[in-house]
């Protein structure tokens, strides 16, 4: 069996259209599924519309998150309750196209793979600010991490169930499973597609989300007062550098005291990688910190699964603990 897992965040306008465009799709895999949208909190017509949906089609199954927890939080709470052997995630929006799937799913059972990766090949709808802030993000990221995320992968793939519940039983914090998933090194292959334009509504990832992303893939929890030693120490180190040209400069036209050159570049040049290492030093201490709070990424409201259930007791089922 087959889980599909849609996070969606006030996606009230694009809903028709993704389950008008979803649901042929599903239903000629040939394999029993089941879709798993994932409500992140919405404040709009989307939860209306998931239930309105659902009395027409029995493989729909909504889950309704209590607040807005975040695209990563709501996708981790899909494939914490998705039932299927195999999982998708993909986006609302129409920017994967659900045809895809068939391709994964074959690609999977044929390669005995774990994990299909749907790699955007062609991006050319997304804006050139979007591509460029990716493609630099991916490079940092890989370098940073040692991981060999396939370029251009997002977080439409396919997974195992055996991929799923190695990601279940990680720490939740800010995970980002597009990293997470190849940091586990299961098999895996790749996938193509093309990148479509949103159908509908606008884009739930402002840049202070996507900056966010970014800051969360290195550090697995905003630690905002220690990073700001990081950054300044980066900074001081290229006044440094600065200052560095500058006094070799003065030097050179010979208008400086005796030993100033020296002192100056040697006050800035260790100001900035003490703080620098203060910086990286806190980013560990507040990974401990986080760790400790063992704060839950997400809180699972509904589960149509268990809808005769009172939410109230299912409320904790989905607020998972760090181990
Ligand atoms: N999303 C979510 N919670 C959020 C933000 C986004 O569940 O806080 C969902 C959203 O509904 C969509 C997917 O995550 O299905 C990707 O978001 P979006 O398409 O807005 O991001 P973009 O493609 O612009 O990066
Ligand atoms: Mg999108």
């Amino acid at each position: 069996m087959l889980s599909i897992v849609v996070p969606m965040f006030n996606e009230e306008s694009v809903l028709p259209l993704f389950i008008e465009r979803l649901r042929p799709v599903a239903d000629g895999l040939g394999v029993g599924y089941e879709v798993v949208a994932v409500d992140d909190g919405s404040s709009d017509g989307t939860p209306v519309g998931l239930q309105r949906a659902r009395r027409t089609w029995p493989q729909l199954r909504v889950l309704r998150l209590r607040a807005n927890a975040g695209h990563q939080a709501a996708i981790s709470a899909g494939l914490a309750r998705a039932l299927g052997d195999y999982v998708v995630t993909l986006d609302a929006d129409l920017q994967d196209p659900p045809e895809v799937i068939a391709e994964m799913l074959r690609v999977a059972r044929e390669q005995h793979v774990d994990v299909v990766y749907g790699v955007r090949a062609d991006r050319s709808t997304d804006t050139a600010f979007k591509r460029g802030t990716a493609r630099l993000f991916y490079r940092a990221m890989n370098r940073l991490s040692g991981t060999t995320a396939p370029p251009e992968a997002g977080d439409y793939r396919l997974m195992s169930r055996a991929t799923v519940a190695a990601i279940n039983a990680l720490p939740e914090y800010g995970r980002v499973l597009r990293f997470v998933v190849p940091a586990l090194g299961f098999p895996s292959a790749t996938v193509d597609y093309r990148r479509e334009e949103r159908a509908a509504g606008s884009s739930k990832y402002p840049l202070a989300k996507m900056l966010r992303l970014s800051v969360d893939s290195v550090t697995a929890f905003s630690l905002a007062p220690l990073r700001f030693a990081t950054y300044l120490g980066l900074l001081g180190g290229v006044f440094a550098l600065g200052l560095l040209l500058f006094a070799l400069y003065a030097r050179a036209a010979g208008e400086v005291v005796a030993g100033w050159t020296s002192t100056v570049v040697i006050v800035a040049g260790m100001g900035a990688v003490q703080l620098l290492a203060l910086g990286v030093l806190g980013e560990y201490v507040g990974r401990l910190y986080a760790a400790a709070q063992a704060r839950p990424a997400y809180h699972l409201a509904y589960d149509s699964l268990e809808a005769d259930t009172p939410a109230a007791q299912t409320s904790d089922l989905g607020s998972r603990r760090a181990s």
